[in-house]
């Protein structure tokens, strides 16, 4: 019977043993699941501030080291204080530009003589839009530009009032304003929903009659950049607090789930001293028996109390396995919908940046994407010495083109000249729009003599393009400056070379190539 009874219990520790064993497996892999993704997530997050990146840094280690909860608490704690504190530097940064802004609002406001629909958008613009926006950095040199040309027409407008008889130096300078409003225009890479509004905005650069009118359309790419501004920071900062949320969610999960195992480790722990201990008593009371029927209802007696003892051990188990499973499905949902979140805004972010190194309307790279790979080349020859020729293009006559057949057609006809350009150089040549009508190209491995060739089949190529506007057949012809990496040039000097070569195409008559070794 004492024999029976022990085996039994034995099973019975064994099995609640091996129970204990796979809860606490599955636990581990599911600490394990969540530290890989938590790091996975503190990488996503880094680059935006420096304070931030370091404590996320501090995180993954600790995360890579094994789970102590106890240490993440204030990590997470401190992750989440500058998190609020970057999303509180936006907001200032955001309020800068707002003033600035305002300030060039009022003093234009100021102005007597502006005309009523520039006053009237001007009065909306500070009255309500502004109060809407928080700051992109990247718009910010874009808001100078345009605060500059402000300025110079504003310079013009007090001219023109002070000197009502004196039109002539408006009508001088206006063109040199609409060149660069449009130049600006031309620069921004805007969302398409907003490339229509662009789009007209440009066609009334274009038909301008005069400063009043380019007022009005420098007042018009305020609003179309204020409402991209809006949207991105909107986008951002919606993240930001999303993601602050669900770490703290996060972080109160863990610290419940820690809490819970705690007490019950606890719990079990005591059990386990009055189990062990009922069994030792047991033992040594067995021993000392000295009848059979006082050994029977000793070992009935002590059974029975045992069995309670293991019946409850299993109970709080299985109700600590259950809240564990429960808690862990909660925190997996949220890291879903986070997941969801983080690569939504990274498809999104990547998307930006490349856009941002290509050319609204031909597709090309743009300045800033030449910029990088002329550095670069001009890095690459200071170590290899390898040739390497950069030609500046110019449209001939581009402006009467505008101005014959409006300035879609300009679009138009750019569009064409940049897939033919692009189509007529070799794959390892790269070409950019520079701005406006021009382009620049380089070309790897070749000096000035052995591209002239190909150059020179470059200027047929466009110059055989069918061009037909309003039924009208049109020749539209380039000219190209070329020169040749030196030894001790600066990207400066040999860009100035090829520039100086382009000038003197230009003043021999357009339509040709012109050479500076
Ligand atoms: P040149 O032979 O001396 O180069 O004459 P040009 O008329 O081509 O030179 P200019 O620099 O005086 O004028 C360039 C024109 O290109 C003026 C500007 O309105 C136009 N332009 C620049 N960018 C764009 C654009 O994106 N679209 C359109 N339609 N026109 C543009
Ligand atoms: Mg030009
Ligand atoms: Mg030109």
């Amino acid at each position: 019977m004492v024999t029976k009874n022990s085996a039994l219990l034995e099973k019975k520790l064994d099995q609640t043993i091996k129970a204990r064993k796979a809860l606490e497996t599955a636990r581990k892999h599911q600490v394990d699941v969540l530290s890989n993704f938590a790091v996975k997530l503190s990488l996503s997050c880094k680059g935006q501030d420096v304070a931030l990146d370091n404590q996320l840094a501090k995180f993954r280690s600790a995360l890579q080291k094994g789970m102590d909860f106890e240490a993440f608490e204030p990590l997470i704690e401190s992750m989440s204080e500058t998190l609020k504190h970057q999303e509180a530097t936006n907001s200032a940064n955001s309020r800068a530009l707002q003033q600035s802004i305002t300030q060039a609002g009022k003093q234009l406001q100021k102005i007597k003589g502006l005309p009523d629909d520039g006053r009237r958008k001007l009065r909306f613009l500070l009255d309500n839009e502004l109060s809407n926006i928080n700051a992109a950095n990247d718009y910010i040199p874009v808001i100078e530009k345009l605060s500059d040309i402000y300025q110079k027409a504003l310079q013009l407008k007090v001219l023109k009032t002070q000197s009502a008889s004196d039109d002539d130096t408006s009508a001088l300078q206006a063109p040199e304003i609409a060149n660069e409003l449009m130049n600006l225009a031309n620069e921004l890479t805007f969302d398409e929903d907003v490339s229509q509004e662009v789009k007209v905005i440009k066609d009334d650069i274009n038909l301008s009659d005069g400063v009043d009118s380019l007022l009005n359309s420098a007042l018009n790419i305020i609003k179309v950049i204020v409402k991209s501004i809006s949207r991105e920071r909107q986008s951002a900062q919606g993240f930001l607090v999303s993601l602050n949320q669900t770490l703290e969610e996060l972080n109160s999960s863990i610290v419940a789930t820690t809490k819970h195992s705690q007490s019950v480790n606890k719990k079990i722990t005591n059990l386990n001293k009055q189990i062990e201990s009922k069994i030792q008593s047991l033992n040594s009371r067995t021993q000392k028996a000295t009848s059979i029927s006082e050994l029977k209802s000793l070992v009935d007696d002590e059974l029975k109390l045992l069995s309670q003892d293991l019946i409850e051990r299993e109970r709080i188990e299985s109700l600590d396995k259950q809240a564990l499973y429960e808690n862990f499905n909660k925190i997996n949902d949220r890291i879903n919908i986070l997941e969801t979140k983080v690569n939504t805004y990274k498809k999104r972010l990547s998307e930006q940046r490349f856009k941002s190194l290509l050319d609204g309307l031909t597709k090309l790279p743009n300045r800033s994407a030449f910029d990088d790979r002329f550095n670069q080349e001009f890095h690459l020859f200071g170590v290899n010495k390898g040739d390497m020729t950069l030609v500046v293009i110019d449209v001939d006559h581009f402006k009467s083109i505008n101005d014959k057949y409006g300035h879609s057609a300009g679009d138009k006809t750019l569009q064409v000249i940049a897939r033919a350009l692009k189509k007529s150089i070799r794959k390892t040549d790269f070409i950019a729009r520079y701005g406006g009508e021009e382009f620049v190209v380089l070309m790897p491995g070749m000096n000035v003599q052995h591209a002239k060739p190909a150059l020179e089949k470059l200027r047929n190529a466009i110059k055989s393009i069918p061009f037909k506007f309003k039924e009208t057949q049109v020749q539209i012809t380039i000219s190209l400056g070329a020169t040749q990496f030196k030894e001790g040039d600066t990207p400066l000097s040999a860009f100035d070379r090829a520039d100086s070569a382009l000038y003197e195409a230009k003043n021999s008559g357009r339509d040709r190539l012109c050479l500076r070794e």
